[in-house]
């Protein structure tokens, strides 16, 4: 049954909370106007007390609703995300919190690229960075040199390529310091070195880099800044860079098969080419870590620069996630052997699960007492990785998927907000100079550091206000994604009553077990031993579960989504153990007709807060399975008698 923290936390599948939302949004826009006139209240009204009665006013009043009626009406062929009927995509209703701060916020209409233009918003995304650092088991006091520093940015991609940038600036960093050999800093004795310090060794050559200059006259510091930049690869790009250190070459990013495909467009809007990266062959769709470390040999045998090893925390396609603890563990080794490489943690779709892992005081909780809330949740596995969060060098997570918050809000967080330095941007007009002062005032000319400029500050308020109210911990904000597994472990629950119910029927299996809220079917009626006829099964059946724009939003009774399953990211083994578990016959896998060349399965996002029955005697999961087998009897035609 769904808990009744929730109930005051969404606007409701129903608009049940349409009174509160309304009074605040009728409050904030009142306190907003009061604010304009008590600027200098003393100036007269620019536009006259009469102007709405003229002619030329109506007539723009009457185009624009007209214009806003159009749209509303139009707007009404959305997709339902808030309707517990929508299992598709990681979305689903809005927080209360979020939406009202967004509201409030939009008139004022701060950006947040600089304290400017956003003299508030801007200490609310830098407060919102430490609220998640504290999530992830960063260190979150700022007046701590290795405090942790996060800003929002547009989504999980982005964060994903300021990722790469920061590793790849903290890579090059060493080897162009070691080209202006400042005197009295210990330097890297090669380049292949340089090119591979830990992470944290490279934030401490930083440090002690700022401790020269800051010994330096004013003079003597610009001169050596400058012959510093002379030799960045920032400066040189890519290609420059390489021709002046022949011993190194492009750097690769090793990610899991299940890596998200903003990856590929990070490598490839990064200069470093999509061929650099290299997938991880997995285990049950997690990173296999003798894979890994077969890859990692690989390179440091060849002399091959490793830039950055990618963690998922909830995989886009199946949920899982990657052993965390296993990647930081590696890392620390292969620096040690001389290669060195960041860990990233795209933790894009889960990382809101961390709230169940944190105790109100940040602890972390032990499993047993996680245990008792859950039949499976977490697999010792996920818990471990969990823990391990904080040894990652930097973490994607996105309020705007499981942190239920408009979008866009995404998040970048690094571990040691000191190799952000190696990020800014000089751009004068903007920003006075001065990287010094406190945290707050460094990171206030937030468009320095970021990969956007202008953003909006709305954004940063919905995040804040929401942390604020639904502090990131088990007993506030953990409430929903309690919800979201307790949802899925009922799911799992109905799937194994709906495969026995339909046994001779239809095999219906779970290709993957998930470690969070997303899950997947794979449905093949029975007999059926054809790859390519079990797709156009599933396919027909993903129909009735997707939006068409001609039929009316009414005559569909569930959403939801598909993915595909494709050998070459399962490996044989586990292409075997999946055609088999479906009854499939291999020799129909590839066999060069059309749609077979991979398996079509139903992708399932269990995020809504109202999937459990509410008290009304109502699930939406018992529901579903009836659609489903509805359907599918359907499909499989006068065969099921
Ligand atoms: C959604 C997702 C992304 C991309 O995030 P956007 O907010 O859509 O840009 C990246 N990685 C993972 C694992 C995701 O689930």
């Amino acid at each position: 049954m769904t808990s009744p923290a929730i109930q005051p936390c969404f606007l409701g599948p129903y608009g049940e909370n349409d009174a509160l939302l309304e009074k605040l949004v009728v409050e904030f826009l009142r306190d907003h106007v009061y604010w304009r006139r008590n600027f200098h209240p003393e100036d007269p009204p620019a536009i006259p007390t009469g102007a709405a009665g003229e002619p030329a006013f109506r007539e723009f009043e009457a185009r624009m609703r007209r214009e806003l009626h159009a749209l509303s009406a139009s707007l009404k062929r959305s997709v339902p995300f808030h309707s517990p009927r929508y299992i598709g995509h990681m979305v689903s209703d809005l927080l209360l919190p979020g939406l009202a701060a967004q509201f409030l916020t939009l008139p004022y209409n701060p950006n947040n690229v600089s304290i400017d233009a956003a003299p508030v918003t801007i200490d609310l995304e830098l407060k919102v960075g430490l609220q998640l650092a504290r999530l992830f088991g960063y260190v979150d006091d700022p007046s701590r040199a290795d405090c942790a520093f996060g800003h929002l940015t547009s989504g999980g991609t982005l964060a994903n390529f300021q990722s790469l940038r920061l590793a790849l600036a903290t890579k090059a960093f060493p080897v162009a310091l070691r080209a202006v050999a400042p005197p009295l800093v210990p330097l890297p004795e090669d380049d292949w070195s340089a090119f591979n310090l830990a992470p944290s060794a490279a934030v401490a050559l930083l440090s002690a880099w700022n401790g020269f200059l800051a010994a330096c006259s004013p003079k003597e510091r610009r001169l050596w800044r400058q012959r510093l930049s002379a030799e960045r690869l920032e400066t040189l790009g890519l290609a420059g860079f390489l021709a002046k250190h022949p011993e190194l070459s492009t750097p690769r990013v090793l990610a899991p098969v299940t890596a998200h495909y903003s990856w590929s467009k990070g490598m490839k809007l990064m200069g470093l080419g999509r061929a650099q990266l290299e997938l991880v062959p997995e285990r049950g769709m997690r990173t296999n870590p003798d894979a890994l470390e077969d890859m990692l040999g690989r390179c440091h045998r060849e002399r091959q620069p490793v830039l950055m090893v990618v963690g998922v925390m909830g995989s886009t396609e199946f949920g899982t996630i990657d052993p965390l603890d296993a990647l930081v563990a590696a890392r620390d080794r292969w620096a040690a052997a001389g290669l060195g490489f960041c860990v990233h943690v795209d933790a894009a779709w889960g990382g809101y699960l961390t709230t169940l892992f944190r105790e109100a005081d940040g602890r972390l909780r032990p499993l047993a007492d996680m245990r008792e809330e859950f039949r499976d949740f977490p697999a010792p596995e996920v818990h471990a990785a969990v823990a391990a969060l904080g040894r990652a060098d930097s973490i994607t997570v996105d309020p705007h998927k499981l942190g239920y918050i408009p979008y866009g809000a995404g998040a970048f967080l690094c571990r040691d907000q000191r190799a952000m330095q190696l990020l800014a941007e000089d751009a004068d007009y903007v920003f006075s100079p001065g990287d010094d002062g406190d945290f707050f005032q460094r990171f206030r000319q937030l468009g320095r550091f970021i990969p956007e400029g202008s953003k909006p500050g709305a954004a940063a308020a919905a995040v804040y206000v929401t942390h604020k109210v639904l502090p990131l911990d088990h007993e506030h904000f953990g409430a929903l994604p309690r919800e979201s597994i307790l949802a899925t472990e009922a799911f799992r629950t109905a799937a194994t009553r709906f495969a026995a119910r339909l046994e001779g029927r239809l095999a219906c299996r779970i290709p993957f077990e998930p470690d969070s809220n997303l899950i997947c079917l794979a449905l093949n009626p029975a007999g059926n031993r054809d790859v390519a006829t079990m797709n156009r099964f599933v396919r027909e059946l993903h129909r009735g579960l997707s939006f068409d724009p001609r039929q009316p939003l009414q005559s569909r009774e569930f959403f939801g989504s598909m993915t595909t399953l494709r050998p070459e990211v399962l490996g044989p083994e586990e292409t075997d153990r999946v055609l088999a578990s479906l009854g499939l016959d291999p020799a129909t896998l590839d066999a060069g007709g059309e749609d077979d060349d991979r398996l079509v399965i139903l992708r399932h996002t269990l995020m809504n807060p109202f999937l459990l029955d509410t008290g009304n005697g109502i699930s939406y999961l018992e529901m579903y399975f009836d659609y489903l087998e509805r359907q599918a009897m359907r499909l499989v035609g006068g065969a099921a008698a």
